[in-house]
């Protein structure tokens, strides 16, 4: 058995705990244990070095400190509207304090005539202002009471606060703990070089310093250690992952770059290809010839080009004997790769297949006998590739377009069509993600980025108006309107407000069929509420040229291609999150013509909105886009991290702490490179530290 130190006692045995304060600790806020105490980390601090006076407060203070003697304590009121009342006395002044919850506690433990540290927000009701459940202490005692100027507020509950579990009792607790454990029972767990290196204190000293720092550097050098500290297990372990995955993940080894490759590269390559590609394309390479299977992931801004670099390393595993397969998330993608595909590869000796849902019968029996003859080199499709009877006869690279939707089950469904060892793995995605989520989000795959679009590409001008500019945008699409351009007026349409949000979008149709009357303008109009047949009728209006308007809802987010549409006014657009406005500026701008997006709003706009808006007008890079949502919106929102338990973070922020996780990534793989194993002496630290989380993951995941 593991021997057990004192920080696994419960916290149940502390003085002022007991069974049912202990019991309710772990429900409220999922501490057990002495450890959990002392990983129970304070949100803020608060200046407890100044006291005000009573009778300077007004309705505009907010949280103050303030000392003075209790009076007239009593309880008024029944049933729910029951509370308690005390008055705070000092020499400028008298106070109302209120307590709603806890009556009995504060009954029993407060005293008439005693002086008291009060804590708490001033409330102005009618004129008359308190001090509603003020943190109170008594000012004699010391032994809480601190020479500290900053003081930790930890998160409570009503029903902590109850049961003197607010945060000051949380702060008794934890100095009780802090008194129990020694060092030694706090190990190190970074290397001493790391330490100096950082001057960082040790992990002891951080601890305590977290909680009870003497002074604001004290509280941020602990802050970053134990920051660091856990990114930098969070990364060791992902490192970790990945090596274990290269070391065990055989695959196919594609050491030929032979005739269709180069055939291809000299002979039919429409365009140079840009440094970006060439760069990605060597990383696929070498991922391919090593014998380990290939997982990257390849990230690039709608238009960057990567269809060309999967088309390339496709060509790679047919030139050594194997076929691969293209996989994208919706039937109208899956098509528009397939016909774009069959065009790069016209003067070449290749078959490339297609298989949808909606290839039946005879030719899908055909497409699937063809397929596990060989004869075809590349397949491409929807999931519809991924069901049982579709059988390759030797698969050995899987790409797919857009992963989100493609979910770990789907993969391993594709990792069974793959004989001897599964086929390599090249995920793309045009959703920037930033890269300290990158890293962490994917943290055990490897990551290429294309950051770099085509030459000659004009990008797309973003402007932002205002209702009252009303006037001067339909003058502006007349205009582009009169040039043959076409344009796209989009509406905001969430579940929540969405009866709102549908008569919004008609009264602006209406508005725009009268600023743009037929004969000599045609408006189309979609939204998710018309039918199918509907929809794809206008769709298909505006896609042939017969109307220069396409009203619609932001349906039109994914997979359409419109070259000529070059202007997209977006409506509401303060509405829009920060990434859903970057796909759809994404609609615009892929003809020759200079393209526009006009982002409407009121004239009232929260701050959020406002560098959302100004963000856009700003940049058209997919990846500093990215980081500023993240910035705003923090990493919870981001697609795909809230399924992520590995963000779950304790203490940094992935939004916020980029240059601690980029530090922390670097040593994590410098160590690897140099004891992969963690064998040193000065890595023994680490390597205990490892074992202990290894042991906690374990056991959680036997919980769960
Ligand atoms: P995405 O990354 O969004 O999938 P695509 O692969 O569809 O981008 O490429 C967008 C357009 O850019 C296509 O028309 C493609 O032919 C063109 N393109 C790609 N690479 C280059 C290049 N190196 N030079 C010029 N045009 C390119
Ligand atoms: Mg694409």
């Amino acid at each position: 058995m593991m021997s057990s130190g004192k920080l696994d006692t419960s916290v149940a045995y502390l003085k002022g705990v007991g069974p049912r304060k202990g019991d309710l600790l772990g429900k409220e806020l999922q501490i057990y244990t002495l450890r959990d105490l002392l990983f129970h980390f304070p949100f803020r601090y608060v200046d407890r070095t100044k006291f005000y006076r009573i009778g300077d407060l007004t309705a505009h203070h907010d949280q103050v400190q303030l000392k003075g003697v209790l009076r007239g304590l009593q309880v008024v009121g029944s049933g729910r509207k029951k509370r308690m009342t005390g008055r705070l006395r000092d020499e400028s002044g008298v106070i109302d304090l209120v307590w709603f919850k806890g009556l009995h506690w504060l009954e029993k433990h407060l005293q008439i005539g005693m002086e008291y540290v009060v804590f708490g927000r001033v409330n102005a009701f009618q004129g008359r202002l308190s001090v509603p459940h003020p943190e109170m202490e008594a000012a004699t005692d010391v032994s809480v009471r601190q020479a500290a100027t900053l003081s930790p507020v930890y998160p409570s509950t009503e029903k902590l606060a109850s049961h003197g579990l607010d945060a000051r009792g949380q702060r008794k607790l934890i100095k009780q703990v802090l008194q129990i454990v020694g060092p030694d029972d706090i190990p190190e767990t970074l290397p001493a070089s790391v330490l100096s290196a950082y001057r960082f204190p040790g992990r002891a000293e951080a601890l305590r310093g977290i909680h009870f720092p003497r002074d604001t550097a004290e509280m941020h050098g602990a802050i970053n250690r134990l920051k660091f500290e856990e990114l930098f297990f969070l990364q060791l372990r992902l490192l970790r992952l990945r090596n274990a995955r290269r070391a065990a993940a055989r695959s196919f080894v594609f050491d030929k770059v032979g005739d269709y490759f180069l055939n291809f590269f000299h002979h039919h390559l429409p365009f140079a290809l840009t440094n970006a590609q060439k760069r990605v394309i060597k990383e696929v390479r070498r991922d391919l010839g090593s014998g380990c299977q290939m997982n990257r992931l390849l990230q690039g801004d709608v238009g960057s080009g990567k269809t060309i670099v999967a088309l390339m390393c496709m060509l790679i595993a047919i030139d050594n004997g194997y076929q691969a397969c293209l996989l994208a998330p919706t039937e109208i993608l899956a098509r528009q790769h397939f016909d774009g595909l069959a065009g790069y590869l016209e003067k070449m000796n290749l078959q490339v297949g297609l298989l949808t849902g909606s290839i039946k019968g005879k030719s899908r029996r055909h497409l699937l006998e063809a397929l596990k003859a060989g004869e075809i080199n590349i397949l491409v499709g929807t999931h519809a590739v991924l069901e049982d009877p579709v059988v390759f006869q030797n698969l050995g690279l899987a790409i797919t377009d857009e992963q989100h939707r493609f979910g770990v089950k789907q993969r391993a469904r594709l990792w069974k069509k793959s004989r001897e060892f599964p086929p390599h793995v090249l995920v793309m995605t045009a959703t920037p993600i930033p890269r300290t989520l990158a890293m962490t989000l994917y943290g055990d795959l490897d990551v290429s980025v294309i950051d770099e679009l085509p030459p000659g590409r004009k990008p797309v001008q973003t402007l932002h108006w205002f209702e009252s500019q009303r006037a001067r945008v339909h003058g502006f699409m007349r205009e582009q309107i009169a040039l043959g351009r076409q344009v796209y007026v989009v509406y905001p349409l969430i579940e929540e407000s969405e009866a709102l949000d549908l008569q919004n979008l008609e009264e602006g149709f209406v508005a725009l069929q009268r600023a743009f009357p037929m004969p000599d303008y045609q408006i189309s109009i979609v939204h998710g509420r018309m039918k199918a047949e509907d929809k794809d009728f206008e769709m298909k209006r505006f896609v042939e040229g017969k109307t220069q308007i396409m009203v619609a809802t932001t349906v039109i987010e994914v997979g359409v291609n419109v070259p000529n549409a070059s202007v997209m006014v977006i409506e509401n657009a303060e509405r829009f999150g920060l990434s859903q406005l970057h796909q759809l500026r994404g609609r615009v701008g892929r003809g020759a013509d200079q393209s526009f997006c006009i982002l409407m709003s009121g004239n009232k706009l929260s701050n959020e909105g406002k560098e959302r808006l100004q963000t856009m007008v700003r940049t058209t890079d997919g990846f500093e886009i990215a980081e500023a949502d993240l910035r705003l919106r923090g990493p919870g929102d981001i697609e795909g991290t809230r399924q992520s338990g590995l963000v779950q973070l304790r203490l940094a922020d992935l939004a916020k702490d980029g240059t601690i996780l980029q530090a922390a990534r670097k040593l994590a793989s410098e160590i690897l490179r140099e004891d992969p194993g963690l064998n040193r002496e000065a890595f023994l630290p680490i390597r205990r530290h490892m074992a202990k989380l290894d042991k906690q993951a374990k056991g959680w995941s036997r919980i769960s």
